[in-house]
């Protein structure tokens, strides 16, 4: 589904990656689960492109369910695949994270049994190690389809990123800002649930990366696209709090 020119959502539940199209070149923000390959072919196929068109498959972070086709895509295309220099490891060695939260509190909500059902059945239930990865940093300007730069906002992990493609206005906020929660269901900017976070509190604190940056599309990992500009996103995810 194209939500602005050139670019893509993919998802299949859960879950969103996305696909960026500029001068015939493609970049990969996150990748999915496992079980996503099929429905990355098929959209490079309905697009008139080839999977080698594939430059690079850019994470917003190392979670199991963002980094699922990843190892796959570089080994078939050749693609490189970057990540925040602080979740390379995790991206590497597919060491699981230490949440804050306990997952258990979430036991009575149906959203929690949608949610692990769904990306369990889609084999997201570990992390597919990439086994070599390109690290960016907080402020850089990669030199990829889009040119993202990389905002630094760790919290869910060590190493989230928000990516911004300036000149689009777009800003592609992985899991530092949702707008569905996959534990809860509840809908709207907010950050990731305390049992999916590495450092809640932090998280929090994080949000202040996105105060000065302009976008008027934000593409999260969960939920749908927010047209409203990031400078209302973020006042609203801070008052909705941690989950
Ligand atoms: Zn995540």
């Amino acid at each position: 589904m194209q939500v602005e020119e050139g670019i893509h959502r993919l998802t299949q539940g859960v879950v969103n990656f996305y696909l960026i199209e500029e001068g015939g070149r493609l970049l990969l923000v996150d990748a999915g689960a496992p079980g996503d390959w099929d429905l990355l072919v098929r959209t490079v196929a309905d697009l008139g492109r080839r999977l080698d068109d594939l430059e690079a498959v850019l994470l917003t972070h190392a979670h199991a369910d963002h980094i699922g086709t990843a190892e796959r895509a570089r080994t078939t295309t050749g693609a490189r695949v970057w990540v925040h220099q602080a979740d390379a490891a995790m991206a590497t060695e597919g060491t699981p994270p230490k949440n804050d939260g306990k997952v258990r509190s979430y036991l009575l909500r149906t959203e929690f049994y949608r949610t692990t059902f769904s990306l369990m059945r889609r084999g997201a239930s570990r992390i597919i190690p990439v086994k070599e990865v390109a690290t960016f940093a907080d402020g850089e300007t990669l030199d990829l389809p889009g040119r993202p730069r990389a905002v630094h906002a760790p919290g869910h992990t060590v190493g989230s990123a928000a990516l911004l493609l300036e000149g689009r206005r777009v800003l592609l906020t992985g899991d530092v800002l949702a707008t569905r929660n996959p534990l809860t269901g509840r809908v709207g900017p907010q950050i990731m649930p305390s049992g999916l976070n590495r450092d809640t509190p932090q998280a929090l604190r994080s949000l202040a990366a996105l105060d000065g940056v302009t976008a008027d599309l934000l593409l999260p990992g969960h939920g749908e696209p927010w047209t409203e500009g990031t400078a209302e996103a973020v006042r609203l995810a801070r008052a909705a709090g941690p989950s």
